[in-house]
């Protein structure tokens, strides 16, 4: 069984956002829950008025709830092909760390470098918010901003044989490519050819003279290798394990000719074209059913981009685990269907039903339905066998309903309240029972 309970780490979330006596305090309730169906609940109060004077950290108000989802996707095992890049926690409004990144879907908004795998899973982060983002100073010093990113982001693979890494010319120099070398990891990506000292490749000019796919290569002493390649402008990639390598053929549109030629590409490109876009495809994964608020605080924005990046996390852990158990494509659910029936999971699952004392069942149906589809059909896993208020309601003078028993052909006047089912429930035979039990 395929548990979405579980991989909705982060199950609910209850925020109250309240003005007592002009403070405002923010109560955020994350249940999480693990499985089979134990929960646990954490609750932050966080109340500015207890936020210390010196307090340097911009995110302090969301800060346990980012510290949580970060916690997480560092248990994660990262896959072989990862890639470090910015994304945006959508927003418009005041905000002093607000950031304008050109080319991203949503160009304003708090910033996050992001370690991704290719499935778009994130494995780690950084809120960026300027000077007093969480960088290590030694490092800084050392190397700048963009490569201390990638090598902060690294840390957690550090230890680990087999990851290529892949970023941009933002965070890419020569330092780096030889820092992550010496830590074991495989990188690659592109460079801006002025962070590295004068490297004796052809200049562009004599280099677009070339036929198109005409490619590059230096090497350094140390086997920092440098490629430039000529597609319909120059493209400069720099990497520590891989060169030219094996050169292959792509299709191109040459403008010139009005045709589809094909050009060599050198491996670099291929691997590199392969291995980014990890964080593109998070960031466009939580831009389908992104939580709408109209609220023009930051720290709502942020808190339900959270509940979105949770959401988001646990499909993509559900769908590795349902293709390892070798789950049917069919089978497995889609991002919004797995929304769908974590919510529902949500509303019902371990719970009391809503409006009704314990161990007292009242005649009348439950007022939420255990989903939403016509008819009568099985509710979700996590709440058949969740044992927990499941009563048998006796319907008087209604047609007797086919049990929903699996094998069973009967049919039945007793239904469950919670499940929304009909079951059998007799001297003869208890459906009832077996229904509920795993
Ligand atoms: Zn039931
Ligand atoms: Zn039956």
């Amino acid at each position: 069984m395929v548990n979405v309970a579980y991989y909705g780490a982060f199950l609910e979330v209850g925020i109250f956002l309240f003005n007592l006596l002009g403070y405002n305090i923010c109560v955020v309730i994350f249940y999480m829950m693990i499985y089979p169906v134990t929960s646990f609940i954490t609750v932050w109060v966080i109340n500015n008025m207890d936020i210390p004077a010196d307090n340097k950290d911009r995110f302090y108000k969301v800060r346990p709830i980012y510290t949580a989802l970060r916690n997480r996707c560092l248990e994660l095992p990262a896959e072989e092909e990862l890639a470090v890049d910015e994304a945006m926690i959508p927003f418009t409004g005041r905000l002093s760390v607000k950031q304008y990144v050109k080319g991203k879907p949503t160009p304003w908004g708090i910033k996050m470098y992001m370690l991704c795998g290719k499935s778009g899973q994130a494995y780690d982060f950084i809120l960026y918010q300027g000077a007093s983002t969480e960088f290590q100073e030694s490092l800084l010093k050392a190397f700048g901003q963009g490569p201390t990113v990638v090598l902060q982001l690294a840390q957690r693979i550090k230890q680990e044989m087999g990851h290529k890494i892949y970023f941009d010319n933002f965070f890419s120099s020569y330092k780096l490519f030889q820092a992550l070398k010496q830590e074991n990891i495989c990188a690659a990506g592109t460079v801006r050819v002025n962070r590295f000292a004068n490297p004796p490749l052809m200049p562009d000019k004599e280099a677009l003279k070339k036929e198109r796919g005409f490619s590059e290569e230096i090497c350094s002493t140390d086997d920092i290798t440098l490629v430039k390649w000529v597609d319909n402008k120059t493209v400069v990639l720099g990497s520590n394990f891989i060169g030219k390598g094996e050169t292959d053929k792509v299709e191109r549109w040459d403008k010139k000719q009005n045709k589809y030629v094909t050009i060599n590409r050198p491996e670099i490109v291929k691997l590199y074209n392969h291995g980014m876009g990890g964080v593109d495809l998070f960031d466009q994964l939580m831009s389908y059913y992104r939580i709408f608020i109209k609220s023009k605080k930051w720290t709502l924005r942020a808190i339900f981009h959270a509940v979105d990046f949770a959401v988001v996390q646990s499909w993509l852990e559900y769908r590795t685990s349902a293709r390892e158990i070798g789950l049917p494509t069919k089978k497995i659910m889609d991002l919004l269907h797995f929304r769908m029936r974590l919510a529902d999971v949500l509303v019902l699952s371990g719970k009391d039903i809503p409006n009704k004392k314990r161990g007292r069942p009242s005649a009348t149906p439950p007022d939420t339905p255990v989903q939403r589809l016509r008819g009568e059909t099985r509710p979700p896993e996590e709440i058949q066998y969740d044992g927990a208020q499941h009563w048998p309601l006796h319907e008087n003078g209604a047609l007797p309903t086919r049990c929903k028993f699996p094998e069973c052909k009967g049919r039945s006047r007793v239904k469950c309240e919670k499940c929304n089912v009909h079951l059998c429930l007799s001297k003869e035979k208890n459906c009832f029972r077996s229904f509920h039990l795993n």
